[in-house]
Formats: C-alpha cells, structure tokens, sequence
C-alpha cells in the first residue's frame, strides 16, 4: 500500500519510518524536513509536567509513550544515532512556592509508579555544581531528553534505509486520490497522513471541517554552547512561579527554553524574547553570561482547538491526521507512530491513543 505522508517534522517522520517497517511504501513529502517546531525543540521528556495533572487521557498517551521511548530509541539507533539520553532530570525550586510545587509533583509521580528521590540543596550543589544556591529538589533518574535535530536526521536515514521516499516539495491540495505538489506535479496515495505542524489545516481540497483548525503557538529558545558543558543533567528550574528547562548536550551545547506566545504565524527572533531567557537562566545559572552564544530561534508549536493531539482517521475516507501535538510532540512521537501504524495498516492501535481521534470535534 502506497502512503503519502504531507509533513516531515517529528510526528510525520516517526510515522513513516514505523509504517514503512510494517511493509507499507512510503513517501514524505515536505519542502523542508524537519526545519520548523521540530527542529528547535529542546527535546525535553521530563518526568511529567502540570498539564497532564488534571488530564487523565492526555497522561495516559503521555505514560505510553514515556513506556516506548527506550525501545523506540534502541531500534533507530540500529540505523543511526537517536540522540536520546535516559540519565535523569532534575527539578530544583528556588524559592519555597516551587519547593511547594516538588512536593506535589512528588506524589504525583510516585502515584504513577515513575522513580523518583527528593534531594536537599546539598544534593542539587553536588549534582549541579553550576547552579545558584537551590532550597531542594527532585531526581528522576529513569527520564532525560532527546536532541531532535539527532533524532530527525535518524529518522529520515532509517526511512530511507528501509525503503521509504522523501520528496522536497509542499503539498498544496488534495485531489482524490492524488496530492498536489507545489510544483505542479501530482502523487497518488492509497492513504494520506496530514502531519504538517500548525500549517495542516492549510492544505486545500478537503470538506470544510474535515481537518481542525491547528493554531501555531510561537516558541522562542536560545542555545549556549561551552566546553566542557556547564551542566551535568536535563534540568528544570523553578522559581517566580515559573519554570525554565535547560536541557546538556554531551558536545557542550545547552537549550534553554522557551516562550509561549499567541501570535499567529509570527516566526521572529526578538530581542525581548533573548532577554526574557537569559535573565530567567542568570537567576539560576549565575555563570551563564560567560558562555559561547551559539543560537536563538523561533518556531510554531500545533495546538488544536482542545489543545490535545489529534492522531487517528478523518471522515475522509484514507485520509489521516496526526497534528496538534503543542508542547510534547518530541515525547509523544513514539506513540504517536505506533498509533498511526496501527491506523494506516487496519491493525491494533495502542489503547491510550484511541480519545486522540479527529472525529471528536465532530
Ligand atoms: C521552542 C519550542 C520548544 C519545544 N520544546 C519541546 C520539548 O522540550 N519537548 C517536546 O516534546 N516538545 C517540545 N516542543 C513541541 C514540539 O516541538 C512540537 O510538538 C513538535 O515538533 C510538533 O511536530 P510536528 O511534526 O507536528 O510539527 P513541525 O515540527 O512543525 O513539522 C511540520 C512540518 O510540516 C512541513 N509542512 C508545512 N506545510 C507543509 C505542506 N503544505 N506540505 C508539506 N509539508 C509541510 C514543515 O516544513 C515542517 O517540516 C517545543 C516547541 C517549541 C516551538
């Protein structure tokens, strides 16, 4: 069966790679592969966040993929380095509300079973020598993080190992059984998967209604880079009601994020936006200003109208969707493949996945 998938992000790549595994012919098609949310994402897959407290159905999706990510990372790395890294996070307060906020996350976590310690702030100094003096905090030692410009570029080399097709080009409209590229040019599928970010709702031909509008909700993040990396393990830092993730990588570089603002389909780096970051960072990380500046980026997290995925079958016939991952879709990509898998070959999807269906909006 031939699957065209308009969208090579994280979600559209991760589906194609498992697809093509289970024997379907897949092509990609994108103008540019894993340039947007994906690709400046911290690729934070932390031990839980505030959003899935009261969320049972998007903290089930979220466990499940939480589950995946090791296999998920252990079979790419057959093909290519996956970039993930499963050696803890830590979560430090800095003032006594956010001490007040670990406390609930540490019942909260070891409701669901996930392994977590509280450390004093002898502990966090030890663990985290860069950092400001801390009150305490949490260590997860089973979590950790992803690179997803590592993660990308595997996906697309396994994609490619197995088989499967990327073409460069942007999907303009749906005709039948046919896309229409923006070159003119058309491709014939047998099924469809819409994975184009917060631009999805963007490509023409299909009923009114039959895809939910996907808002782009803009994100800004600075990369800094220093040698031998400033700190040892992904972190969140919680302080001023707030908090910041700082997210190593082993060559150095260190991610701190991230805005969120609504407005539209605004990409711009401001200088608001850097300031905003590295005085959040100086509060907590007083050496920052000395490191390297490497990066400061923009992009656009896909947020539906109920803010949760949409992953599943339109009332299209073989037309599928697989957006609206807004914050998470780094860490909902393993379930998320294996949900659409499922779909695309008329097999089991993974029960966790099932609420996530476009048809809930009717
Ligand atoms: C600053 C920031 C930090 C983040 N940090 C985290 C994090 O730590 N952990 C986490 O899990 N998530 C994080 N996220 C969220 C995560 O990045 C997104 O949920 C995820 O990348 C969404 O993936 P996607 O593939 O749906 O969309 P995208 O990555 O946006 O990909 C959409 C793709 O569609 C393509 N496209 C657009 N229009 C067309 C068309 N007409 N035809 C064909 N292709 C098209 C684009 O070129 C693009 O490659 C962050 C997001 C931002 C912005």
């Amino acid at each position: 069966m031939n699957v065209v998938i308009a969208g090579g992000g994280v979600i559209g790549l991760a589906t194609a790679w498992r697809a093509q595994q289970r024997g379907l012919s897949v092509t990609v098609v994108d103008p540019a592969p894993a340039s947007k949310a994906s690709h400046v994402s911290a690729g934070m897959l932390p031990p839980g966040n505030e959003q899935l407290y009261d969320q049972p159905k998007l903290l089930a999706l979220y466990l499940a993929s939480r589950d995946l990510y090791p296999s998920f990372a252990a079979e790419l790395e057959e093909f290519a380095p996956s970039g993930y890294r499963r050696d803890g996070v830590l979560d430090a307060a800095f003032d006594y509300d956010a001490l007040h906020t670990l406390d609930h996350q540490f019942a909260f976590q070891e409701d669901l079973g996930i392994a977590v310690e509280k450390v004093t702030a002898e502990d966090v100094a030890r663990l985290q020598p860069a950092f400001a003096p801390a009150l305490g905090g949490l260590l997860s030692p089973d979590d950790g993080a992803v690179d997803p410009r590592v993660l990308t570029a595997s996906l697309q080399t396994a994609l490619k190992k197995l088989g499967g097709t990327v073409l460069r080009e942007r999907v303009v409209r749906v005709d039948g059984h046919t896309v229409i590229l923006g070159d003119g040019s058309a491709v014939p599928f047998d099924r469809l998967v819409l994975a184009a970010g917060c631009w999805t709702h963007h490509i023409e031909g299909l009923p009114k209604g039959a895809i939910p509008e996907i808002r782009p909700v803009k994100g800004q993040i600075l990369r800094l880079h220093s040698d031998p990396p400033l700190l040892n393990l992904t972190a969140r830092a919680l302080s001023k009601g707030s908090s910041l993730y700082l997210v190593p990588r082993l060559d150095g570089e260190l991610v701190i994020g991230a805005t969120y603002e609504e407005r539209g389909y605004d990409e711009v780096v401001t200088a608001a936006g850097t300031g905003q970051l590295l005085a959040r960072a100086a509060d907590v990380l007083p050496g920052v200003g000395n490191l390297r500046f490497a990066e400061m980026s923009a992009s656009l997290r896909p947020g539906s109208p109920d803010d949760l995925p949409v992953i599943g079958p339109t009332n299209v016939p073989d037309v599928f969707l697989a957006s609206g991952h807004f914050r998470m879709g780094v860490q909902l990509s393993p379930v998320t493949a294996e949900a659409m898998a499922g779909y695309l070959t008329d097999t089991a999807v993974p029960n966790p996945a099932v609420p996530f269906s476009p048809l809930r909006f009717g």
